[in-house]
């Protein structure tokens, strides 16, 4: 059945138009938008806006979240140098426990806390894929399942990509044992594409992509060949990279390759729009120049990178030059849309001792700028038509609550601006997807099941 739905408000491009109804045709598309009330329409009296694409999430990261917050001393009592690698080894050993039946009910807990975030799609960077100890499993793809059956019970649209992890360092160096359940070889890997690519294409609210996992991770080779492997299947693939997130990473590659990651990157592919650079932190001049110009996506993850110290991107430089950006919840410190946007343009204040950084002449509103850019690059990051509030876009909506205080006597751009600095959370009050109704009144119907899902995985991992 075509869905109708009648919006009081609704933010389409960069302006707030009133009394509208969307026409959407069975796959939950927009056919139409026109004037005034189509009758058999949902009514929407609050306001509307794109619902946000996530992209960079690693699941199973969201069980171990809250669990390092804390530094160790040495007997003399001097601290620990903590950082990234000591955080990293702490998340190997939970890592190493993890059943196929806990990434789902882990996968399915975090997407529902998604969906009531504002988040309506997720780029899955899915390195979870074999048994403890490195064995495949009997169907090599059966982690992915995992993920893509959480992904289709909470109602959020998939973009999967599978990543590609073969060596501990530039170099090829052997991986450790306790890389062991991430490891493939180029054909194996290109066998569990190929698997996915047949199981799930057909599947409206799902992409496939690919992620060699970083430089250091994969060989020049393979990068070369998994890009032209899934470019020959599907030419808006998205190709997601970690790319420069630590200095000593940096340091690495220039070693090794002579040249900085992002550098080499540009100088090595053809990167465009559907090329996502997630943690493109540690750039020089050049490399941020030549990044804006290629439009390949900076994927940018703000509370992660905070909380793990990683550094801070010039966001403003790069959007002044017509940069594309995307956030992402990465490890899940924080499953909060508002949040990330806020460390981003407040991270620039900081830097800058100035206010109201992040804007353009056309929208001066820092949140509602923010918002509908983040929204926009992300869909082209993930693939998906989604992003926009426009015709030929899946319905990915989010309406706001405006029994939230924050919101009262707002109006226009003030709704965001708002949500995003003044809610501490967005105020989401309903969420659809493919025009279909995931929350409703700020509940999700799988809440209370995955909840307690997800504990009784805690009491058995931590
Ligand atoms: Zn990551």
């Amino acid at each position: 059945m075509n869905t109708k739905l009648y919006a009081e408000n609704v933010l389409i491009g960069s302006q707030w138009k009133s009394d509208i109804t969307l026409s959407l045709d069975a796959s939950g598309y927009i056919e139409s938008i026109v004037k005034g009330k189509i009758s058999g329409s949902t009514i929407i009296k609050e306001p509307v806006i794109p619902g946000m694409p996530n992209c960079h999430s690693h699941a199973f990261q969201r069980a171990f979240a809250g669990y390092s917050e804390y530094r160790n001393f040495d007997a003399h009592g001097q601290p620990a140098k903590d950082s990234f690698w000591s955080w990293r080894d702490i998340m190997y050993r939970l890592v190493a426990k993890m059943a196929p039946q806990d990434l789902n009910a882990i996968a399915t807990f975090l997407y529902v806390e998604m969906l009531k975030a504002g988040y309506t799609s997720v780029a899955e960077f899915h390195y979870l894929h074999h048994q403890a100890g490195g064995g495949t499993y009997n169907d090599p793809a059966e982690m992915s399942h995992q993920i893509i059956l959480a992904a289709q019970g909470a109602g959020i649209g998939l973009t999967h990509l599978p990543v590609l992890y073969s060596y501990a360092g530039f170099g090829e160096l052997a991986p450790s044992a306790a890389q062991g359940r991430f490891i493939h070889g180029t054909e194996q890997y290109l066998r569990l594409i190929e698997a996915l690519h047949k199981e799930y294409h057909a599947d409206a609210n799902f992409k496939l992509g690919i992620a060699p996992h970083s430089l250091r991770a994969v060989s020049d080779n393979q990068l070369d060949e998994i890009v032209s492997n899934i470019r020959s299947i599907d030419s808006r693939a998205p190709i997601h990279i970690h790319i420069a997130e630590q200095i000593q990473e940096v340091e690495d590659c220039k070693s090794f390759y002579g040249s900085r990651p992002v550098e080499w990157l540009l100088n090595n592919h053809d990167l465009d729009q559907h090329w996502c650079l997630i943690h493109a932190t540690h750039l020089s001049k050049s490399e941020q120049n030549n990044l804006s110009m290629s439009q390949a996506v900076a994927g940018i993850c703000p509370t992660t990178e905070a909380n793990l110290g990683d550094g801070i991107f010039p966001t403003q430089a790069f959007l002044a030059e017509g940069g594309n950006f995307a956030i992402g919840s990465d490890s899940h410190i924080a499953i909060n849309v508002a949040d990330e946007i806020r460390l981003l343009e407040y991270a620039q204040r900081l830097i800058t001792h100035q206010r109201s950084v992040l804007t353009t002449i056309g929208m001066p509103s820092v949140g509602q700028y923010l918002y509908a850019k983040a929204a926009k690059d992300g869909a082209a990051a993930i693939s998906q038509d989604v992003g926009e509030i426009a015709v030929g876009k899946r319905a990915d909506l989010v309406v706001l609550d405006l029994e939230n205080p924050s919101l009262y006597n707002k109006v226009g751009s003030q709704y965001l601006d708002a949500a995003i600095f003044a809610c501490n959370q967005l105020p989401v009050k309903d969420v659809y997807v493919a025009g279909k109704k995931v929350i409703d009144n700020g509940r999700h119907l799988l809440e209370l099941q995955a909840n307690e899902n997800y504990k009784k995985v805690l009491d058995g991992l931590v």
